[in-house]
Formats: C-alpha cells, structure tokens, sequence
C-alpha cells in the first residue's frame, strides 16, 4: 500500500515515544502475562489501581473517561478523514442496575453521533446491556422462569430503545459479538429488527466472527435472508477475539472447539466472507474490521479491478484506537471510508479490555512489532525534518 508521510499525524513525539514503548513491552509474552498476574493480585488487595493509570495502556486504548473528554483526540482524527466510533468499555456487567446504565451511555454516544459527522457510528455489547446468563439460556431453547422472563422482556426493550434512537440520529448502531455460547440468544433478540429498521437503509450492524467454523456460510446465508425478507445487511466482518476462552471452555465442557483448528481456515473464512461482501456491495453494508494489512489490500485490489469506488458509501474499514494507526490513516488518504474504534470509559471498567488488547498484541508479535518499526520510521522522519 501506498504510504505519504507523516503516518502518525494526531500524535505527539512524546506520545510516540510512549507508545513505542508500550508496544515493546505487548511484544514480550512473557511481561505480559506477568504484568496480568501482578495486575489480579493488586486488584485482590484493593490497591488503588487508579494510580497506576500511566502503566495500563490506557492511554494508548482509551481516549478518555467519558464522551466528552474524548472528543479532543476524535476531531484530531477527523481532521484527516478518519472517523471513530465511541465504544463504552463495561463488559460483562452483572446487575440490572449496570445495564441501564450502560444502555444510558450508549444513547449518550448515539447522541454525540447526531449532526457530527465524526462520529458515523454507534456500538453496544451485548453482555454491556443484558444478561449474560440469559443470552445462553435462552439460545440453548431453555425455558426462562418468570422473573427472568421480566429481565428478558427488558433486555428486549433496551435493544429497540437503542435502534430507534439510532435509527432516528442517522447513525449505524453496530452490535458487538462476544462468545460463542450465547450468540444465538443476542440473535433472537437482535435478528427480529433488522427486518424493521434496516428496510430501505442501514441502520443496525451485527458482527460476523470468521474463526468460528462455517461463519462464512452463515453469513451467506444472512444475505440470501436479507433478500428475501428485503431488508439491509449492514455486517462488521472480524475474526473473533475470544479463542483463549472458547479453547478453555470446549476443553472444560469435553465438546468440539467452535474455533477453526488453524490460522490458515480462519484467514480462509476470512477472506470467503469479504468476497461475499464484494459481491453484495450494491445492497448490503459491510465494515472490513481488522488490522490484517493483506486482507486490506485485497479489498482496495479488488475495488480496482471491478470498478467499485473505494469510497462506496457500503464499504467501510474500521481499525481499534491505538493500533495500526498508519494503516488507518492511509486508507483515508486513498480516499476509503475508514473509522477507529475509540474506547472510553473509568479506568477499572476498562481493564478487561485493556487486558484483551494486551494479550491480543503479545500473541501477535510480528504485527505487533511491524507497529514498533513504523513508530521508529515515524520518530526518525520528525527528527530528520525537524
Ligand atoms: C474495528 C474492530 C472491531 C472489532 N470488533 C470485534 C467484535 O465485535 N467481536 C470480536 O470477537 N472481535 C472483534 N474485533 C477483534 C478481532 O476479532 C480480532 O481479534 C483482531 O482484529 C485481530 O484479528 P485481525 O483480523 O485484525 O488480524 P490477524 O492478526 O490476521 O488475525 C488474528 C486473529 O486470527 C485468529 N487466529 C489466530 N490464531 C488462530 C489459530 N491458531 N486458529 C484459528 N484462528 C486463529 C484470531 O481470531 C485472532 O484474533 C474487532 C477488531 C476490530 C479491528
């Protein structure tokens, strides 16, 4: 891919330096998995981990405590044409109480979103606004007892709740995928609007995780679907970032591990799905969400060769905040659809994620150290230029 220096432009040469850094440390499994247990027994003796804010990453995954601490860093994005999307980082919350919440900070996000175009997206987990418990019960078709039949009810409420105010706010709602084991209940909740809101426009996204085994054919199948019920498909296309937990779990459980058995399949159902995507541009909506900078290529490629305008209003690509920022920065200086994912939120509800992006960028140490060679390319660039 083409690349027009500066390739970093919203940071700073302290940041960059700071981040160089950081990136150094994720690149050694061995410190990650260290700092990890060093982390849980901090926490086990309530040491005020606020403290530590500087050793997270925090800085480096989130933008900010709340919406509006991180609409500095967001029009610094914008400026060169790369959007974000405010992703509240509160996962598996338990009670009632944190559901509501969390739903509160969604439409909080959904209504920055309104009128500013820097933020063309929503997101909502689904674990963030319902009951995990339930999501599997009821996927596994088991009969929910009355009192949870009235938690359902209003996990179902918070979903249309979420939708219409997307839908009414011109933003695309896109609804993350988490384990595998309650998929099908976040769909029972979620497959039903589509039919409704996404009849003549986009205005929900569900996302696609191509390491479970024959997602791809799922996903074809989503689009026959959606023609025939004729509605949109507005699809996030990932690879899925729980393979530790669906190992362990199938492990635990003595059941086939949902995950493909190898990279190589993975990256096979990967690239199957993007074609179906390709084909489908005309009428379906899809976000090429990943940091595989080959997969990249071969979308802008196949754009090319087909005659499909990289900046076709179906195609996005999305990038996580902190990572693979020079791969986001050129897509939009080709011209692409391009957002970051941009966390936020306190710190200690943070740490689940931050932990995922740490494990994530220590398991993948050629990417991770490719990001380092691009930040010293980038250091040596300013200080030859000054
Ligand atoms: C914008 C954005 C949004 C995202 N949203 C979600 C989401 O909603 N839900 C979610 O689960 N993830 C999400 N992710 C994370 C994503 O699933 C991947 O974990 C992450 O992007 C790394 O994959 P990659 O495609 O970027 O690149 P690569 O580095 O090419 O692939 C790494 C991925 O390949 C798979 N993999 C690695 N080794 C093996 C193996 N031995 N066998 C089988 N598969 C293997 C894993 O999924 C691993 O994460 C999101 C990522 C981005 C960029």
């Amino acid at each position: 891919m083409h690349h027009k220096l500066p390739q970093y432009p919203h940071k700073s040469t302290r940041e960059l330096k700071a981040s160089l850094f950081l990136f150094r440390l994720l690149s050694r499994r061995f410190i990650v998995r260290t700092s990890l247990y060093l982390w849980r027994f901090l926490k086990s003796i309530h040491f005020p981990i606020k403290q530590l804010i500087g050793f997270t990453g925090y800085e480096q995954f989130c933008a900010g405590q709340d919406v509006t601490s991180c609409a500095s860093m967001t029009e610094k994005l914008a400026q060169y044409n790369v959007y974000s999307v405010l992703d509240y980082a509160n996962e598996h919350t338990t009670s009632a109480m944190d559901y509501k919440h969390n739903a509160t900070m969604v439409l909080e996000t959904i209504d920055a979103a309104k009128n500013n175009p820097a933020y063309p997206f929503a997101v909502v987990k689904p674990t963030a606004i319902g009951s995990f418990k339930l999501y599997q019960k009821m996927g596994a078709g088991q009969k929910l007892t009355t009192s949870e039949q009235l938690i359902w009810t209003a996990m179902q409420q918070r979903f249309e709740q979420l939708a219409s105010a997307a839908a009414q706010a011109t933003v695309i709602l896109m609804i993350d995928a988490e384990e595998s084991w309650i998929l099908d209940g976040v769909n029972l909740l979620v497959l039903p609007l589509f039919v409704k809101y996404n009849s003549d426009k986009v205005v929900l996204a569900l996302t696609i995780q191509l390491y479970l085994k024959d997602r791809n054919l799922v996903y074809k199948s989503l689009l026959k679907d959606a023609d025939e019920k004729g509605y949109v498909l507005g699809a996030k296309l990932v690879r899925g970032a729980y393979m530790e937990k669906e190992r362990n779990r199938s492990a635990v459980l003595n059941i086939s591990n949902p995950v493909c058995e190898t990279k190589d399949a993975t990256d096979n159902q990967y690239r199957d799905a993007l074609q179906s995507a390709m084909q489908a541009l005309d009428k379906h909506f899809c976000i090429v969400a990943t940091h595989n900078q080959s997969d990249i290529n071969w979308v802008v490629d196949y754009c090319s060769k087909n005659n499909i305008s990289v900046r076709n209003s179906n195609l996005w690509f999305s990038q996580l905040y902190g990572m693979r920022d020079y791969i986001s920065f050129s897509l939009a200086e080709q011209g692409a659809n391009v957002f970051k994912y941009v966390p936020f939120g306190p710190l200690e509800q943070a740490v689940p994620y931050l932990i995922r992006r740490a494990l994530e960028n220590s398991a993948m140490k050629s990417q991770t150290l490719q990001e380092c060679l691009m930040i010293k390319n980038e250091l040596r660039r300013r200080k030859i230029n000054g």
